[in-house]
Protein backbone atom coordinates (compact mmCIF):
# COMPACT_ATOMS: atom_id res chain seq x y z
CA UNK A 1 0.00 0.00 0.00
CA UNK A 2 1.01 3.13 -0.76
CA UNK A 3 -0.46 6.47 -0.12
CA UNK A 4 -0.56 9.48 -2.60
CA UNK A 5 -1.76 12.75 -1.79
CA UNK A 6 -3.67 15.08 -4.79
CA UNK A 7 -5.13 18.44 -3.28
CA UNK A 8 -6.60 17.36 0.02
CA UNK A 9 -7.50 14.21 -0.30
CA UNK A 10 -5.00 11.06 -0.05
CA UNK A 11 -5.60 8.09 -2.33
CA UNK A 12 -4.96 4.75 -1.37
CA UNK A 13 -2.73 2.89 -4.28
CA UNK A 14 -1.74 -0.87 -4.14
CA UNK A 15 0.18 -2.58 -6.50
CA UNK A 16 1.03 -6.09 -7.60
CA UNK A 17 3.33 -7.41 -10.30
CA UNK A 18 0.77 -7.31 -13.01
CA UNK A 19 -1.54 -4.29 -11.63
CA UNK A 20 -2.04 -1.20 -10.04
CA UNK A 21 -4.99 0.12 -7.77
CA UNK A 22 -5.94 3.58 -6.65
CA UNK A 23 -9.35 4.43 -5.23
CA UNK A 24 -10.64 8.20 -5.18
CA UNK A 25 -14.08 7.62 -4.17
CA UNK A 26 -17.17 8.94 -5.46
CA UNK A 27 -17.14 11.42 -8.29
CA UNK A 28 -19.42 13.37 -6.13
CA UNK A 29 -16.07 14.26 -4.28
CA UNK A 30 -14.05 15.19 -7.65
CA UNK A 31 -14.07 18.65 -6.39
CA UNK A 32 -11.53 18.15 -3.53
CA UNK A 33 -9.04 17.22 -6.12
CA UNK A 34 -6.92 19.64 -7.56
CA UNK A 35 -3.98 18.89 -10.14
CA UNK A 36 -1.60 21.60 -12.05
CA UNK A 37 -1.25 21.93 -15.62
CA UNK A 38 1.79 24.33 -16.72
CA UNK A 39 1.28 26.98 -13.94
CA UNK A 40 -2.05 26.60 -13.20
CA UNK A 41 -3.84 24.72 -10.14
CA UNK A 42 -7.49 23.16 -11.59
CA UNK A 43 -9.64 22.34 -9.29
CA UNK A 44 -12.09 18.76 -9.94
CA UNK A 45 -9.30 17.44 -12.51
CA UNK A 46 -7.64 14.30 -11.93
CA UNK A 47 -4.49 12.67 -14.08
CA UNK A 48 -3.93 8.94 -13.32
CA UNK A 49 -1.16 7.66 -15.09
CA UNK A 50 0.79 8.83 -11.98
CA UNK A 51 -1.59 7.02 -9.42
CA UNK A 52 -1.49 3.61 -12.36
CA UNK A 53 1.00 3.75 -13.79
CA UNK A 54 -0.40 3.57 -17.36
CA UNK A 55 1.94 2.95 -20.45
CA UNK A 56 -0.15 3.16 -23.68
CA UNK A 57 -2.47 5.65 -22.17
CA UNK A 58 -3.71 8.20 -20.24
CA UNK A 59 -6.87 8.80 -18.56
CA UNK A 60 -8.08 11.16 -16.13
CA UNK A 61 -11.10 12.33 -14.10
CA UNK A 62 -12.89 15.61 -14.37
CA UNK A 63 -15.48 17.47 -12.32
CA UNK A 64 -17.23 20.71 -13.74
CA UNK A 65 -19.20 22.37 -11.30
CA UNK A 66 -22.01 23.96 -12.43
CA UNK A 67 -21.86 27.31 -14.59
CA UNK A 68 -18.31 26.90 -15.24
CA UNK A 69 -15.94 25.25 -18.18
CA UNK A 70 -12.83 24.07 -18.86
CA UNK A 71 -10.48 26.78 -18.47
CA UNK A 72 -9.19 26.52 -21.99
CA UNK A 73 -9.61 24.98 -25.65
CA UNK A 74 -6.81 22.71 -26.53
CA UNK A 75 -6.28 20.13 -29.16
CA UNK A 76 -3.08 17.55 -29.18
CA UNK A 77 0.02 16.92 -31.15
CA UNK A 78 -0.27 12.71 -31.35
CA UNK A 79 -3.09 11.67 -29.28
CA UNK A 80 -6.81 11.21 -29.67
CA UNK A 81 -9.39 11.63 -26.50
CA UNK A 82 -12.46 9.99 -25.54
CA UNK A 83 -14.60 11.96 -23.49
CA UNK A 84 -16.95 9.74 -21.45
CA UNK A 85 -19.46 11.80 -19.55
CA UNK A 86 -20.79 10.02 -16.23
CA UNK A 87 -22.99 12.70 -14.46
CA UNK A 88 -24.65 15.46 -15.40
CA UNK A 89 -25.28 17.71 -18.49
CA UNK A 90 -23.23 20.66 -20.28
CA UNK A 91 -22.17 20.89 -24.02
CA UNK A 92 -18.92 20.26 -25.92
CA UNK A 93 -17.37 21.94 -28.34
CA UNK A 94 -15.48 20.46 -31.13
CA UNK A 95 -13.93 23.46 -33.62
CA UNK A 96 -17.03 24.83 -35.08
CA UNK A 97 -19.34 22.25 -33.68
CA UNK A 98 -21.40 22.80 -30.27
CA UNK A 99 -22.98 18.83 -28.53
CA UNK A 100 -24.74 19.10 -25.44
CA UNK A 101 -23.88 16.01 -23.83
CA UNK A 102 -24.74 14.23 -20.50
CA UNK A 103 -24.55 10.89 -18.49
CA UNK A 104 -24.04 8.68 -21.46
CA UNK A 105 -22.70 10.62 -23.98
CA UNK A 106 -18.93 9.79 -25.48
CA UNK A 107 -17.19 12.17 -27.62
CA UNK A 108 -14.12 10.72 -29.59
CA UNK A 109 -12.06 13.83 -30.70
CA UNK A 110 -9.24 13.63 -32.97
CA UNK A 111 -5.61 14.95 -32.41
CA UNK A 112 -6.60 18.35 -34.31
CA UNK A 113 -9.89 19.00 -32.96
CA UNK A 114 -9.90 22.14 -30.89
CA UNK A 115 -11.83 21.36 -27.83
CA UNK A 116 -13.49 22.66 -24.80
CA UNK A 117 -16.73 21.51 -22.72
CA UNK A 118 -18.85 23.70 -20.55
CA UNK A 119 -21.11 23.38 -17.77
CA UNK A 120 -24.40 25.16 -17.94
CA UNK A 121 -26.79 23.52 -15.68
CA UNK A 122 -26.74 23.98 -11.46
CA UNK A 123 -25.34 20.30 -11.13
CA UNK A 124 -21.63 19.61 -11.16
CA UNK A 125 -20.83 17.50 -14.89
CA UNK A 126 -18.17 14.60 -14.50
CA UNK A 127 -16.57 12.79 -17.22
CA UNK A 128 -13.65 10.87 -17.67
CA UNK A 129 -11.12 11.21 -20.27
CA UNK A 130 -9.26 8.76 -22.47
CA UNK A 131 -5.76 9.54 -24.56
CA UNK A 132 -4.39 7.68 -26.40
CA UNK A 133 -2.00 7.77 -29.62
CA UNK A 134 -4.08 8.30 -32.52
CA UNK A 135 -3.56 5.13 -34.95
CA UNK A 136 -2.26 3.30 -32.76
CA UNK A 137 -4.35 0.33 -32.12
CA UNK A 138 -3.84 -2.77 -33.87
CA UNK A 139 -6.13 -5.35 -32.02
CA UNK A 140 -8.88 -5.43 -29.30
CA UNK A 141 -11.53 -7.58 -27.45
CA UNK A 142 -11.08 -11.22 -28.52
CA UNK A 143 -7.90 -10.58 -30.79
CA UNK A 144 -6.15 -9.20 -28.05
CA UNK A 145 -7.66 -10.93 -25.08
CA UNK A 146 -6.47 -14.36 -24.22
CA UNK A 147 -8.68 -16.88 -22.40
CA UNK A 148 -6.52 -18.36 -19.14
CA UNK A 149 -7.85 -21.86 -18.12
CA UNK A 150 -8.63 -21.21 -14.79
CA UNK A 151 -11.77 -20.88 -12.62
CA UNK A 152 -12.62 -16.66 -11.50
CA UNK A 153 -11.43 -16.48 -7.13
CA UNK A 154 -14.03 -13.65 -7.06
ZN1 LIG B 1 -6.67 16.83 -24.09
Amino acid sequence: MTDVKTGSRTIETKSGANFTCAHFGEFANLADHETTIATRTVRGKVFLKEFVNFTGMEISYTLIPAGKHTPFVHHHKQDEEAYIFIQGSGRMEVDDEIMDVSEGTIVRVATAGKRAIGNNSDRPLVYICVQAKEGSLEQFTFEDGVRDDEPPKV
